[in-house]
């Protein structure tokens, strides 16, 4: 490719500092949820949560240990019956309430979520509607189950299929959408009877407290708890639970792959949500400014700290030229910041140090390897947790940039000649969570579409989600589907009843 390098102009846009994002008042009570209660871990140790923007300690967590784990599994199996057996319309009537209590409570969560992971705030105000959302749709849909009609299939017996809850599913998090994603695991979990216990990212709690503690009133106790710390401590437990039926996470492939290990050996359901490397397919007879202004969301959003981030551009050689560079005129226009700084900022920090200098790892062995940064390429003057949005060409596809899931704000760009050699580079990947294709040839859109290994993919667009429908992956993306009814199914089990009424 012949762009030439137009390193970033970027800088951070800083808050001015004379008032917090949060109050201390605001801050989450300080203990773990179970049982309907707040209360101090068994360990007495504390976790410290930091503000990616400043690098300074925000608030203290406790650090759960098994004894924690084991309280709060205990008391969702004592609340579960009783929760399992109300109808689901008395069910869909408190998602409903809880849907009402978060709305009411927005813009404090907004401010909170963004000062606990840094994200823009017009990124934290989508996580935050999106979370209402889905409370309001897996009310409805917990009301409208059906399964198949009752029949006599053998002579003098009819047949019932039921579907009942699993009992008590142990949920675990990650720190990119904390909310949002403890919402898509929490609100079809309760709408099929469940109670949960469930272990926010030990880098981004705050939210899921504070929605423990706003909603504390709503469900009977025992049916929601909150267990803070580590992944290998308190998700391990809920792994290796002999009473927990399900363990449900949203995270990265070692952690799926730790507790799905775990869940083998008492045989409990695993449900998956694991990392992506969307490629975005684009050919030669594309609309390539849409592409360009899509991938502008679309690679960039929550920084890049997303699974499905459209991260990994294949365009045909015959136009990779034109459309880099309209993409480097839509990058280039970022604004970087603190979510204090205002509005305007679309680009926040890595969530931590570890994560900085994991995506600036990758980075400095591009350029190494000849990769060249047409846009950023660098980390941004701290304090925090900023890397510059980044465009990187000349990828080959056997470089861990193009295989790996970098997770920040940077997208490469191959080429390709043919549709053969697209399709097959494009699956050439271990994840198969999403993807897209951008053409204006219908035949080849649907064609494409059907080839593509991934549990969603787009036609000229990209990051477009429905709360109606399904989100999961492919290969080792994981298994499971949030959102829509099919996440119902994944949190219930069926259980066919046989009456014989012969005379
Ligand atoms: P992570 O795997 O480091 O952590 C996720 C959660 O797993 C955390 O709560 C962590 O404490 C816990 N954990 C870690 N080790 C564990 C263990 N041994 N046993 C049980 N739990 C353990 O992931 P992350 O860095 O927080 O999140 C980023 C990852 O999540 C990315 O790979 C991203 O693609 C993925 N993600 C996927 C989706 C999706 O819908 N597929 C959505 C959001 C994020």
């Amino acid at each position: 490719m012949t762009a030439e390098p137009q390193i970033s102009a970027s800088t951070v846009r800083r808050a001015d500092g004379t008032a917090p994002l949060v109050s201390e008042s605001e801050l989450p009570t300080n203990g773990q949820f179970i049982d309907g209660e707040f209360r101090p871990s068994s360990s007495g140790r504390s976790l410290d949560v930091v503000d990616p923007c400043s690098e300074q300690v925000l608030a203290q967590v406790p650090d759960g240990t098994v004894e924690d784990v084991d309280v709060a599994v205990a008391a969702a199996v004592k609340s579960q019956h009783q929760w399992g057996r109300l109808t689901p319309k008395e069910r869909s009537l408190v998602l409903l309430q809880i849907a009402d209590r978060v709305e009411k409570h927005s813009e404090m969560l907004v401010r909170l979520e963004s000062a606990n992971t840094g994200k823009p705030l017009e990124v934290s105000r989508d996580d935050v509607s999106s979370t209402v959302d889905t409370f309001r749709f897996f009310a409805g849909a917990a009301r409208a189950i059906t399964s198949q009609a009752a029949a006599d299939y053998t002579e003098d017996h009819l047949s019932v299929i039921v579907r009942e809850p699993l009992g008590v599913v142990g949920v675990v998090t990650p720190w990119n959408y904390p909310l949002l994603m403890a919402a898509w695991k929490m609100a079809p979990i309760l709408a099929a009877g469940n109670a949960l216990v469930i272990k926010p990212s030990e880098l981004t709690p705050l939210t899921t407290m504070k929605f423990a503690e706003l909603v504390a009133d709503l469900l009977p106790a025992g049916v929601l708890n909150v267990v803070t710390g580590t992944g290998p401590i308190v998700g391990a437990r809920l792994a290796e639970h002999p009473d927990i039926d399900m363990i449900a996470l949203t995270g990265s492939v070692q952690s799926g792959r730790a507790v799905a290990e775990s869940a083998a050996r008492s045989l409990k359901r695993v449900h998956l949500e694991l990392g992506g490397k969307a490629p975005v397919v684009v050919f030669d007879d594309a609309d390539l400014a849409a592409a360009a202004e899509g991938l502008r969301a679309a690679g960039y959003w929550n920084s890049g700290q997303e699974c499905g981030a459209g991260c990994r551009v294949l365009v045909h050689e015959s136009v990779a030229d034109t459309f880099v560079q309209q993409l480097v005129d839509q990058v280039a226009s970022f604004v970087v910041g603190e979510p204090g700084a205002g509005d305007e900022v679309e680009i926040g920090p890595m969530v931590s140090k570890a994560h900085f200098d994991r995506v600036t790892g990758y980075l400095e062995r591009a350029k190494k390897a000849g990769i060249r940064a047409v846009l950023g390429g660098s980390p941004l003057p701290g304090p925090g947790f900023f890397v510059a949005p980044t465009v990187l060409v000349d990828v080959t596809d056997d470089h861990e940039v193009s295989r790996e899931e970098i997770f920040g704000p940077v997208v490469t760009v191959e080429t390709f000649s043919d549709e053969e050699e697209a399709v097959q580079r494009a699956n050439g990947v271990p994840y198969g969570l999403s993807a897209s294709v951008w053409t204006e040839n219908a035949r080849r859109s649907h064609d494409i579409a059907s080839q593509l290994d991934a549990g969603t993919v787009w036609v000229n667009s990209h990051l477009i989600l429905a709360t109606e429908a399904p989100w999961g992956g492919f290969k080792g993306s994981g298994y499971g589907r949030d959102l829509s009814i099919y996440a119902l199914d994944d949190y219930s089990r069926t259980k066919h009843v046989m009456h014989n009424h012969g005379r």
